[in-house]
């Protein structure tokens, strides 16, 4: 049985393309040429972007591409109130209205995507075919959101009942909710969130990540343009430490989303756990420790490539990259060697150039953490190997994928956010025990399974319960409508992005029985 309606999602631009190439060059041009972007809150649709933070190019470190403004308490303040005011009369336009406006929003970013690939380029390091499926998702969200708010939050339902009453059921906006979004999807993510709180009939105060506020700025701008109402949405970027606190213990914040990490993920549910006043939903997507399990039918190519795919594609800044890998002892030798082949063969480089293949990390904090994570895994395991960072360690955070050896699986407990990924060498015979193992780390994201045996697949499955499991392909880029995307236990609380139950986490449901 297939479930939910046919549709289709965005096509996105094609890279080989020579009149993409020139448009990207253009929008690289123009970012070059223009003064560096100003940016900071946007409340009722008034920004305030003076100074601030410096933001720069991860790639070239010495180029700075704008400021922000750290949202202060007045724009908080008046954030909150505005958006706490409009709320009910968003609300009350309807499933369909809002659908209309999410669509505009979808429109606005298809009409902007070279610049906007671009500006994930210098911003964020993302290569630019990294920024093509980034945008593809963000229009392919809202057009998404857009369908499903029609479908369920176009009015009240008359549900079955005894003669004589009539029962109705309706789904209604929480209130104002509050979206807090990771810089390794800057765009996507930052307007998923956004679509959906708004498709189920909230308002937003959106705080992007301090290490992407620019694309965010940009973004919010785009929707205001599109005729977004200014009121339905706010961006109020900042630390996690200011405005991430002063949100999520703000009363007027009927509801939470965030992706980002376990850590700050727990935090935010302790904030919520101590507030007084309503009890709010907490939608939660954080980190993994994924795991993929290979077995001697699955064909050694296919097998290379999705790893190399999944453990290095986006430099491993996606939380559902593949980190450890379980090879078979009696293939495990022949395997190592055509991966280390393979990773030789990656273009590490400036990510705005067509061809680059892994781009550099975030920033210092998030390379030296990756450079700690590898020394201790030089000792207490075993570096197998590393590609050099060449030119884009020297002038911007790059840093080499390496692949590391484990001996046993009490080698590593968290998840390491960039290109590491960690091979265990196993008897797929003892896949159960071995899966549960890995299960009993308490992540539940990304599974990925490389077998032609139905049967091994199914012992995995049932091994190693998770959100998204991927058979015989990579293990990353779930997309929206197709493949739902979320995480279990230390990954989060469930809810799946881009999946037909996730408007319904941001709404209240309610029911009128009248006795006639
Ligand atoms: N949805 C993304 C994927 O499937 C990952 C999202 C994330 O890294 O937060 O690869």
């Amino acid at each position: 049985r297939i479930y939910g309606p046919e549709r289709r999602n965005s096509q996105g631009l094609d890279l080989s393309q020579a009149s993409v190439r020139k448009a990207m060059a253009a929008s690289l041009k123009s970012f070059r040429d223009s003064p560096a972007i100003a940016a900071g809150a946007i409340v009722s649709g008034k920004p305030d972007a003076n100074g601030g933070d410096l933001v720069r190019v991860p790639f070239d470190t010495e180029t700075v591409l704008g400021a922000c403004k750290e949202a202060s308490e007045a724009s908080i303040n008046a954030a909150m109130e505005a958006a706490t005011r409009f709320q009910p009369k968003w609300d009350a336009l309807g499933g369909a209205e809002r659908a209309d406006h999410l669509r505009a929003m979808a429109d606005i970013l298809e009409e902007h995507a070279s610049r906007l690939i671009v500006l994930m380029a210098r911003e964020a390091g993302k290569t630019l075919a990294d920024g093509v499926a980034e945008v593809r998702e963000a229009v392919d969200f809202c057009r998404y959101y857009a369908a499903q708010a029609e479908l369920d939050f176009a009015g009240p339902v008359r549900l079955p009942g005894p003669t004589g009453e009539t029962n109705h059921l309706s789904l209604h906006g929480r209130g104002v909710f509050c979206c807090i979004s990771p810089w390794n999807f800057p765009l996507a993510i930052f307007t998923g969130q956004i679509a959906a709180a708004l498709a189920a009939g909230n308002t937003v105060v959106a705080k992007p990540a301090e290490q992407t506020p620019l694309i965010a700025f940009e973004a919010v701008r785009l929707f205001q343009r599109a005729g977004l109402p200014v009121d339905a949405l706010h961006l109020l970027p900042g630390r996690g430490e200011t405005v991430g606190a002063a949100l999520t213990s703000d009363l007027r914040v009927s509801g939470v989303c965030f992706t980002g990490g376990t850590t700050t993920a727990r935090l935010i549910n302790r904030t919520l756990a101590g507030r007084d006043g309503p009890i709010i939903p907490f939608i939660a997507e954080t980190g993994g420790l994924n795991g993929m399990f290979v077995d001697t039918t699955a064909l050694r190519e296919q097998v290379i490539d999705d790893m190399i795919v999944s453990a290095f594609g986006s430099a491993g800044q996606r939380c559902s990259a593949l980190r450890l890998a379980f090879i078979p002892k009696s293939t495990a030798n022949g395997l190592i060697e055509g991966l280390i082949g393979a990773m030789n063969e990656l273009k590490l480089g400036n990510p705005a150039e067509a061809d680059t293949d892994v781009g550099p990390v975030i920033d210092t904090d998030s390379r030296e953490l990756l450079r700690a994570h590898l020394e201790r895994m030089k000792t207490e395991a075993k570096l197998l190997h590393q590609v050099d960072a060449g030119k884009i360690g020297e002038d911007g955070y790059g840093f080499g994928p390496a692949l590391v050896e484990l001996s046993s699986l009490d080698q590593i407990s968290e998840e390491n956010f960039g290109p590491i990924l960690h091979i265990v060498r196993y008897d797929p015979d003892n896949v159960a025990k071995v899966g549960k193992a890995l299960a009993a780390k308490g992540y539940g994201l990304t599974l990925g399974v490389h077998s032609r045996l139905e049967s091994f697949h199914a012992k995995v499955i049932a091994a190693c319960p998770v959100g998204n499991t991927y058979v015989n392909r990579s293990m990353t880029g779930a997309v929206v409508g197709v493949q739902p995307f979320g995480g279990e236990g230390l990954s989060g609380t469930g809810p799946k992005a881009g999946g037909p139950h996730y408007l319904h986490r941001f709404a209240s449901e309610r029911v009128v029985t009248v006795n006639i």
